[in-house]
């Protein structure tokens, strides 16, 4: 018997020839078909967990598996390295974001080699070094350029007293950290980027292969919705404004309206207030301004409001509507103003019945005999105490009415979402600096694309404030302006990382490129990603982000594609004792320890078991056991040798070969579809099979030499992209050369995958009455099954009934049956 199977030898002595050989790079003039195979890369956080092994080993998986396909596999690795975790450790632990960063991508690098994936380490992307952030940088001149990034006001936190811009963390529910006084929300100009100009295009997912829960979020996000702006006359004296539009998706409840709501920041606020409510109505206003929008639209939180003391005429009925203001609606969403519609939408509903306001039917609930309603009736129906509208059905409804809207000028069909564009400024210190300058002269003046990068200071003051950290870096912020040389300042604010994370699978295709941000030609031959693979939390920001960027740059003509990755999937998460793993409840698993202890192999191949893939499972300390246990038995089958038992008869012999080979093919196919579909759980559960099948074979050494060594080496094959160092030890062991990675993905022969079959005979009551051809291993409940639900037989029980099956296995079926009386 040959040596042990020693994991830790075995793993770190082919990872080193790997490495040594350059065995995974890649290069364009490969001339075999390209795949390329992207899994998401990790925050620079410190350390793998084992989510992160979910994440990558079966990827990787899959990646080889392509490869011996006869695929020209790019399977790259990086690291999203911007951000603020790296700011907060900075500042709890006293050191640089920088240090802190490139420390953790040195420990990450090693847990990520010793995951042994076919990572092209030569391509490897870091967002936060200059070589990276420069073409960041290039990206959003070219955007600010193509019209798609401009300056927009948006709310940051403001502390009155201290008269500053406060960071989240220093509002503490509602109040200033530093000084208790209530915080407020201030307009400060800041980056937007256009994403709102593509929400129709990100809504479809034409041409690519994604999950439907993903493509249906992305749709929800960008928040479609076809509908009427109505018009309310305003009639207050020594207010200019005579009107105050709504949107609404039905416009056929317009009958039902008794009260309006405006969004308590919005500008009519303030002038239509009567001064008896002024007090009110301030303290209001001043409430919801110390809430997060996220607050206010919580569907937990309850519903209030104040009457402002005006009123809006509706046009339809000449009724006087009193205006409220309700922090539920956003000024940022449509017009700033809603209609009320409390019979007819469950939120006015509650708010109508805690403030005592009308609710009138004007859609009738089926049967609806004139009562009142115990809760909002919300579906369509039939218009009621609607004028000239009455008796016509909601959706006919909402066309008439919007076509009398529009006659007389009182609305318009419009269409809105909910999508609103991408506001990248952060005021923090560890980012990308945004290439701006403010020129006292000249206005706002784009970095010229020479000068790029523009360095983040080494030795700014990160600590938050609310502000950027750049602004008080001087030697940073006064420059000269490009056009006119006059002094001037920088802009100080740093992009959003999901910006950095927008373009970096572009970058992997030509990583040293130092004249572009990629090359051309390369990423023509490699773009788009064949196979994305990630966690679902991503599904409306980086997939979504992504998505925009690549079709801005498409409409730049900087890529001719329109979609970044044609297949997603997403897997799922690894839980144990039931719960997410997390550091505040000590149950992460390091892969670490179970690597040293039971080797890389063990760990991928487990992961790969646990559970399908896209649903996620329970880690289980058992379950990786009777993984190594396997592992170790194909050790054993493959090194123990193999000796014939030279006295079978040639027809045992040949009959052994025969189901040999069947099982053989049968199990190239099904590892070989199940690959295809990352079905790796079932994948694994038929290479098991496969190694128990083998080791009856080699007790009874009814085949020959040959075609047992044949077998060896599909198992072998097979196995290799799950157990790479496993399959490529054995390999070398029994005498093939160097390297199992370099060798063709097994292909199975249909005819010899076929059950052998044989021919039943079906009798009822003795007599032949019909024959079916079945597979030879078909079990006596299946043979009765089908012997049954034979059109010819049952013309033959008509009217009687079984009393007895004979089943002789491999001959008859004998139905016995008499007549039921
Ligand atoms: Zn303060
Ligand atoms: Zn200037």
């Amino acid at each position: 018997m040959a040596v042990k199977y020693n994991p830790q030898e075995i793993e770190k002595k082919w990872q080193q020839k790997w490495a040594d050989d350059r065995l995974y790079e890649v290069s364009e003039a490969d001339p075999r078909p390209k795949w390329y195979a992207l899994t998401m890369f990790p925050y620079t956080s410190g350390d793998l967990h084992i989510g992160h092994w979910y994440a990558m080993a079966p990827s990787d998986v899959h990646a080889r598996f392509k490869r011996m396909q006869g695929y020209n596999v790019l399977h790259p690795m990086g690291f999203d390295a911007f951000g603020l975790p790296a700011e907060n450790a900075a500042i709890s632990q006293g050191i640089h974001p920088f240090t802190w960063t490139m420390q953790n991508i040195d420990n990450m690098r090693c847990q990520l080699r010793s995951i042994g994936a076919i990572y092209d380490w030569s391509r490897e992307v870091i967002t936060c070094l200059p070589e990276y952030y420069k073409w960041t940088q290039w990206f959003f001149l070219k955007l600010y350029q193509a019209g798609l990034a401009y300056r927009g006001k948006a709310p940051v936190n403001w502390c009155p007293r201290c008269q500053t811009v406060l960071a989240n963390e220093q509002v503490v529910e509602g109040f200033c950290e530093r000084c208790g006084a209530a915080v407020s929300q201030r307009d400060l100009e800041q980056w937007f980027f256009r994403i709102t100009n593509y929400a129709d295009e990100l809504m479809q997912h034409s041409g690519i292969d994604w999950p439907e829960r993903i493509r249906l979020m992305q749709r929800n996000w960008v928040g479609k919705s076809q509908g009427t702006e109505i018009s309310f006359a305003l009639e207050q004296p020594g207010v200019d404004e005579k009107e105050i539009r709504v949107f609404t998706t039905r416009p056929d409840t317009i009958f039902g309206v008794t009260f309006m709501v405006l969004a308590p920041e919005h500008p009519l606020v303030a002038k239509l207030t009567l001064s008896d409510k002024k007090a009110e109505v301030e303290e209001y206003v001043a409430r919801s301004r110390r809430q997060t929008e996220i607050d206010r639209l919580s569907t937990e939180k309850e519903k209030d409001g104040v009457f402002i003391g005006a009123y809006v005429v509706n046009r339809l009925n000449d009724e006087a509507v009193p205006i409220w203001i309700a922090d539920y609606v956003l000024m940022s969403y449509g017009t700033g103003a809603v209609m009320g519609v409390p019979a007819h939408d469950e939120r006015d509903f509650v708010f109508a019945r805690k403030y005592n306001l009308p609710i009138r039917v004007v859609i009738a609930p089926p049967g609806w005999q004139g009562e009142e309603l115990e809760e909002a009736y919300t579906e369509p129906g039939i218009m009621v105490n609607s004028g000239q509208f009455n008796r016509l059905p909601s959706q006919q409804g909402i066309e008439a009415v919007s076509d009398f809207l529009e006659e007389k000028g009182w609305g318009k069909r419009t269409i809105t979402y909910r999508l609103r564009d991408w506001l990248i400024s952060r005021q923090r210190y560890w980012g990308a600096p945004i290439p701006m300058i403010y020129c006292p002269n000249c206005g706002i003046v784009p970095v010229p694309e020479q000068d790029l990068p523009v360095l983040l200071p080494e030795d700014a003051e990160f600590r938050p404030t609310g502000e950027s950290p750049l602004k008080y870096c001087e030697q940073f912020v006064n420059t000269t302006c490009p056009r006119c040389s006059a002094p001037a300042k920088r802009e100080t604010d740093t992009m959003d990382t999901f910006m950095c994370s927008s373009w970096y699978f572009l970058r992997y295709a030509s990583p040293d490129c130092d004249t572009a941000p990629f090359s051309v030609d390369q990423v023509r031959y490699w773009l788009p990603v064949d196979l994305y693979t990630g966690g679902a939390e991503h599904a409306v920001m980086h997939l979504f982000y992504a998505r925009f960027f690549i079709k801005a740059l498409r409409d730049m003509r900087l890529v001719d594609f329109d979609e970044p990755f044609s297949r997603l999937f997403n897997q799922g998460v690894i839980i144990v004792e039931r719960q997410k793993m997390s550091k505040s409840r000590g149950n992460v698993i390091t892969p670490d320890e179970y690597v040293s202890e039971l080797g890389t192999d063990t760990v991928r191949a487990y992961l790969m078991f646990v559970a399908p893939w896209e649903q996620g499972g329970e880690w289980n300390d058992s379950g990786i056991n009777g993984i190594s246990r396997w592992l170790n038995r194909v050790w054993t089958l493959v090194l123990g040798g193999y000796s014939w038992a030279g006295e079978v008869s040639p027809a045992v012999r040949q009959k052994a070969e025969r189901e040999l080979s069947r099982i053989t093919h049968q199990t190239i196919r099904k590892v070989t579809e199940d690959m295809e579909k990352l079905r790796f759980n079932t994948m694994i559960a038929a290479l098991m099979e496969f190694t128990n099948y083998l080791a009856k074979v080699r007790e009874t050494g009814a085949v020959a030499s040959s075609v047992w060594g044949g077998s060896i080496d599909t198992l072998l094959l097979l196995l290799a992209p799950t157990a790479p160092h496993l399959a490529e030890e054995l390999w070398q062991q029994i005498g093939h050369g160097y390297s199992i990675h370099n060798q063709s993905w097994p292909q199975w022969d249909e005819e010899l995958a076929k059950d052998e079959e044989i021919t039943l005979v079906i009798q009822v009551n003795g007599k032949l009455r019909d024959r079916i051809v079945v597979p030879a291993n078909i079990t006596e409940a299946e043979a009765r099954q089908i012997a049954l639900e034979r059109q010819r037989v049952k013309a033959y029980l008509q009217g009687r009934q079984i009393i007895n099956i004979i089943y002789v296995p491999g001959r008859l079926v004998n139905l016995v049956v008499e007549k039921v009386v």
